[in-house]
């Protein structure tokens, strides 16, 4: 029989591209047999959350629920459950579902799922009918192939960016396989690039961080750069051309990506996980020469997620959080524009109840 664990649930939403996040309810599914209901401790605040409530990517259908760094307390379970029980520390990243059966899906890259993974919002479910709502919200109910475990000794609130920003970065570097003896640059100190910074640093890798934001010097370093690199300074730039293994972008807005490019060494590699919402152009020479290579990565696979949780939890690695009322939200949207962010705003799930 189905169980319903949950009444109304209390979130906040974009109700269109051009206005703020406002109080909003749903209702969350009945558990299917094989559901998890999580109670919401926390949720991060993703660009792409900013991006799809702004419709800056095109295609978001409202209203959005944004929220797909989400961390919580398992509060009921479906009758074939065996992955998880009540009481658990559980968190739930950018997919709650995928068909399971094509290539991608065998092969634990879901991401890549063929015929499309469900968003955890702004998306559907398999039945590619039934809206998904995020987890700036009380709870969700998740099929438990879809959920990941915590490690428990960590403060959960700096656990919830792992789900998005931590894996986006981990699965590149662990991809292109960055390791000790080489010199890589992270571009951006935001909410990903904050991430990078660590998880290159734990790696083994000599790391730089490259920013707009000379103020962010000081963190850079206890992040675990070696120094940063200012793009908006000439010289700071001319100091590292041509001398880089590997570089994770990580830019949110649109950029001279040439600028950038120059600072590969030969054979050197960029992956780009930034995705700004208009086209980049650049010439190719900055390629040819050099033999130099662009690559795109998206997230990561569930039992990648997994795997990079728990690198965390070995390393004590988490985020460095600014944790945020859910009233606060669409201040913290602005900041996160302004590239004000230190390093990721985490919004506090109980202070919905004020709402
Ligand atoms: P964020 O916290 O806002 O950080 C972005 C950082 O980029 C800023 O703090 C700033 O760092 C830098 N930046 C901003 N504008 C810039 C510009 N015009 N030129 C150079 N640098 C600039 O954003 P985030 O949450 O880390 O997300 C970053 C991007 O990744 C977004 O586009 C997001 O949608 C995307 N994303 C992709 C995936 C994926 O799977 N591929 C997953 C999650 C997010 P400095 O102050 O250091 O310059
Ligand atoms: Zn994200
Ligand atoms: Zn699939």
């Amino acid at each position: 029989m189905n169980q319903k664990p949950f009444s109304i649930t209390k979130a906040y939403a974009a109700l269109s591209a051009k206005t703020p996040l406002v109080p909003y309810s749903l209702e969350r599914r009945s558990l299917e047999p094989h559901d998890v209901a999580i109670s919401i401790d926390y949720c991060g605040v993703c660009h792409s959350d900013i991006h799809q409530a702004r419709n800056e990517w095109s295609g978001s259908t409202y209203p959005i629920v944004p929220g797909h760094e989400i961390v919580g307390h398992v509060k009921g379970v479906g009758t074939h459950v065996t992955k998880f029980q009540l009481g658990d520390v559980v968190g739930v990243g950018v997919m709650v579902d995928s068909c399971r059966s094509c290539g991608s899906c065998k092969e634990g890259l879901e991401q890549f799922c063929e015929q499309g993974f469900s968003s955890t919002y702004n998306g559907t479910e398999q039945d590619k009918k039934t809206p998904t709502y995020g987890g700036y919200s009380e709870h969700i109910v998740v099929q438990e192939d879809f959920v990941l475990r915590l490690p428990k000794h960590l403060p959960l609130a700096a656990l919830a960016p792992l789900l998005c920003a931590g894996i986006t970065t981990y699965s590149p570097l662990r991809h292109w396989n960055v390791r000790a003896g080489q010199k890589v640059a992270v571009i951006g100190i935001g909410g990903l690039g904050h991430m990078a910074i660590k998880f290159a640093h734990a790696l083994g890798a000599k790391t730089f961080a490259i920013t707009t934001s000379p103020d962010k010097k000081i963190d850079a370093l206890q992040l675990g750069a070696e120094d940063i690199v200012v793009s908006t300074d000439e010289e700071s730039m001319k100091k590292h051309l041509e001398s880089f293994d590997f570089i994770l972008n990580t830019i949110s807005a649109p950029y001279n990506i040439s600028h950038y490019l120059n600072l590969l060494k030969r054979d050197g590699k960029m992956a780009i996980v930034g995705a700004p919402s208009k086209p980049i152009e650049f010439m190719l020479f900055d390629l040819i020469r050099g033999r130099k290579t662009v690559a795109g990565s998206l997230i990561g696979g569930i039992k990648e997620t997994q795997e990079m949780l728990d690198f965390c939890g070995e390393h004590n690695i988490t985020a460095d959080i600014e944790l945020i009322s859910i009233e606060e939200i669409n201040n913290a949207f602005e900041r996160m524009i302004r590239s004000d962010v230190h390093y990721r705003f985490v919004i506090d799930m109980a202070t919905l109840q004020n709402t």
